[in-house]
This record gives C-alpha cells, structure tokens and sequence, in this order.
C-alpha cells in the first residue's frame, strides 16, 4: 500500500498539467499512464497533426516560390522521413515531459488504473491511497455505426498517422477541426481529397462566413465537397452517400468527434479534460487542471477555437450563424489583404471579423497567418471587460497581422 496526496488517472493534458501544479505546492503526487504520457494531444492529437501541417504548408509554399524568386528542380515529398520528423517531434516533447514531472517529484506509474473507493486506486495489482483523486482519462476517436474503424480502410485519426504511404485518394467524413486539418495536409500532400458534411456548411460550429470561405478555399484546391450528405453505406470499398453517389476512396478517414473514456467507477473524483464531456481542446483541458489545482477560474464562454494550416482559422466567444444574425452586433470586418505584413508574406487571403455590443467585444472569428495569436488579443478583451474605445488607446506594431485587429476595432 501506497500513500499520496494526490493520485491522478490519465497523463494528458488535464493529468500532467495537475500534477506539475500539485507538486510544485509541495503536495505528493502519482499518476498513472496506461499508454504514454502526452496524451492524445501530445501523441496522436494536437502536436502531430501540426507537424504534419508545418511540411505540407512549406511544401504547398515552395510549390509557388518561383513567383517570388525562389528556383530549384524537382521539389518532391518524401513521405516516410516527413513521418519520421512528425514521430521525432511526438519522442523529443515526450521526453521532456518525462523530465519534467520526473523533476518534480511527480511518481509515474506507466499502467492503467482503476478507482476502489473514494480514496483508493489500483494499478498493477498494488493499492494507492490518496488524499485527492483526478480523473483524467480523455477521450478516443468516436465510431459511428456502418463506419466502424478496420483501421485500413475505414480510418480513425490515430490510423492516419500511422500511414506508411500515402493514398492516392481519401475521403473524410466530418469537417469539424481534425476533418479540416488532415484535408488540409493531405491535399497538399497531393491526395485527391473528398469531405463529406451532414451539415448545410463545413465546420458547421464556425461563424457562416468562416464556412463560405474554407468552402471557398476548398473549392481552389480542388478539395471536393459533400454537403448535407452523409454515408449511407459502406459495401466492401464502395462508398454510397446519402444523394446516391457511389465513391471508390483507397481509404476513408472518420473525423465526427470523440468518446469520452472513464473508469468503470469514478466514485466522487473531479473529473477533467476530455472526460469531463464539457470542450474537448487541449487548453482547456489544461485551465481546468489551472483552476483544480490552482484555485484559477477561466471564462468558460471564452474557450478560442483554432483550426491550423494556411491560413489559420480562430474564433472566439459568440459567432453568427447568419447575415441576420450578424444584424444583432455592431460588425466590423477588414480583408486581411489590407495588412501590408500579409503581402509581404505572400499570404492575402482571409479575414478578421468582430461583433460588438454596447462598446464590448462579444466575439471575434479570423481567419489569417497568426490567427491563433490574434485571437487571443480579443480573449484578453472580453476576459478583462475592455471596452472597445479603450483597445484603441493602444499601439500597435507594424507591419503585423496585429494591426488588423486595430484597423477591425478602429470601424467600431
Ligand atoms: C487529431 C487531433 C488533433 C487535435 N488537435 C488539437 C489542437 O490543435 N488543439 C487542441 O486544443 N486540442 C486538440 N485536440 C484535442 C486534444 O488532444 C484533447 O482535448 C486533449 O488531449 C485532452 O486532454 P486530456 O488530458 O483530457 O485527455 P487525453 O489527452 O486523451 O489523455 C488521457 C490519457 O489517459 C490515459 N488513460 C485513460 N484511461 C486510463 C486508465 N484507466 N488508467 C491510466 N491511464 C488512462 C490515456 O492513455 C491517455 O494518455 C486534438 C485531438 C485530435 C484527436
């Protein structure tokens, strides 16, 4: 039998980053990993999706650089080493993770756990008894009847990282954030890309004219579109939609959302991360491991929404699902082709979008290069009750994609 303050179940993000507040108050701390610590962010979510995206956004760039003065001959991908570069980012940030909680004094036990009773887990066949428990044990790809993962035709987002080669063509089911992401990596891997949408626009939880121009943007790169369609059925490798088309994809990528995963009894633990079924994201994750560990509140209607690739796409508090819903705001919007910073970086297309209220932001969608740190000016705003007159008393750089934001709050 072993004593600690607190015990933890999941290393994600919500796991780890709890632990690391626990013992830096001096508190002891056991977590336990049944898989690898990092999570689904660190290992098959957030971080490797990115890297990917960080080739396919250089590859698509160098594709169009002779236009700027760049030449070279035979721009090629290889495939198995930018594989090898995403695995080698996952082990790099593994690692110091590791070191880090190690640091601490966090005690990790790499296998899966299950809660006794209020204060105790078993791990392994030995018993812990802790003065706090955590769940933390986040999510997994979700399965939807008629799509069930055989892991090499019908893919789930922790298969399409595993790929050996690339297919010649794939269709996605879902476009909500990983849909949109791996749409963007693979097109640009020069995969013929299909999305199928049940909704009436992609990334149907955006602002509308957000989904107008991903729809857009889609539409250049020949990404094929499928709205309000769904799969009707999967016969061998025919794929029929719901408008009767039939589809022969080498491999279909589910992206519809994820489970939540739980210990069978969670007696009276705080659950938090992905298993707390609230936002499933990364940071907020971690802000509800801030705000357990740490006594921080967060503004829960201020979560930002970041869909990466070229041009990154954020948003954040309320967003207007129409030209009529946009009449309920003071709305401002600047093409991010009037920054002078966007065309010295070859990167014009998009826009920054604010609704206001009675002098206040209420919500902000850009779509941009940087639009993840943009976003977080407006977060900054409405967090701290900044009136939209007294954003404008402030100086911003140039030439920035920052100044965009000022030219935006300037039209209020
Ligand atoms: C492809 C993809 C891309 C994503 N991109 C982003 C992004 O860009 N930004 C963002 O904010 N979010 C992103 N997410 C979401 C993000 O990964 C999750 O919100 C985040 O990982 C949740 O953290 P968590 O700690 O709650 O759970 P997880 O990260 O899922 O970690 C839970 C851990 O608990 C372990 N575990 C489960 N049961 C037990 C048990 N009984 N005993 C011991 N261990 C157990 C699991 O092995 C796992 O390691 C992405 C997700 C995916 C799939």
């Amino acid at each position: 039998m072993e004593n600690f303050d607190i015990g933890i179940i999941g290393g994600g993000p919500a796991g780890f980053t709890s632990a690391m507040y626990y013992a830096k108050q001096g508190k002891t701390v056991v977590l336990f990993e049944g898989a690898e610590v990092g999570g689904t962010c660190l290992n098959r979510g957030c971080i490797p999706t990115k890297a990917f995206l960080h080739i396919a956004d250089l590859y698509s760039e160098l594709q169009g650089a002779d236009k700027i003065g760049i030449n070279f001959e035979n721009l090629s991908l290889d495939f198995e080493k930018a594989k090898e570069y995403k695995t080698s980012v996952v082990s790099k940030l593994r690692k110091g993770l590791e070191l880090s909680l190690k640091n601490l004094g966090v005690n990790v036990v790499n296998s899966y756990a299950e809660m006794l009773s209020e204060n105790k887990i078993k791990s392994n066949d030995t018993e812990y008894t802790c003065g706090k428990i955590i769940i933390a044990t986040g999510s997994k790809p979700r399965e939807i009847k008629g799509l069930e993962y055989d892991h090499k035709f019908i893919l789930s987002s922790d298969d399409i990282l595993e790929l050996d080669k690339l297919p010649k063509d794939i269709l996605i089911v879902g476009s909500g954030a990983i849909g949109i992401e791996w749409a963007r990596i693979l097109s640009s891997f020069g995969v013929e890309v299909s999305v199928v949408e049940l909704a009436e626009n992609l990334c149907p939880l955006a602002d509308w004219e957000v989904s107008k121009r991903i729809e857009r943007q889609f539409k250049m790169k020949k990404i094929k579109t499928y709205l309000s369609t769904s799969v009707e059925k999967v016969d061998g490798k025919k794929v029929i939609l719901s408008n009767g088309e039939e589809l022969n994809p080498e491999c279909v990528l589910v992206a519809v959302g994820r489970g939540i995963v739980k210990p069978e009894k969670t007696y009276n633990a705080d659950i938090i991360g992905d298993a707390s079924a609230e936002i499933m994201l990364a940071h907020y994750a971690v802000s509800q491991a801030k705000e357990l560990a740490l006594d921080i509140p967060f503004n829960k209607k201020t979560v930002p929404s970041v869909i990466y690739g070229n041009p990154e796409i954020a948003w954040i508090g309320e967003v207007s699902k129409s030209k009529e819903d946009d009449e309920k705001y003071d709305k401002s919007m600047l093409l991010i082709s009037a920054l002078g910073k966007a065309h010295c970086d070859n990167s014009t297309d998009g826009f920054i979008k604010i609704l206001a209220k009675d002098g206040k932001i209420k919500g902000a969608s850009i779509i941009s290069k940087e639009a993840s740190a943009l976003i977080q000016q407006i977060a900054i705003a409405i967090d701290n009750n900044i009136s939209v007159n007294e954003l404008k008393k402030s100086c911003f750089a140039h030439p920035t994609y920052s100044e965009g934001i000022m030219e935006t709050i300037m039209s209020l």
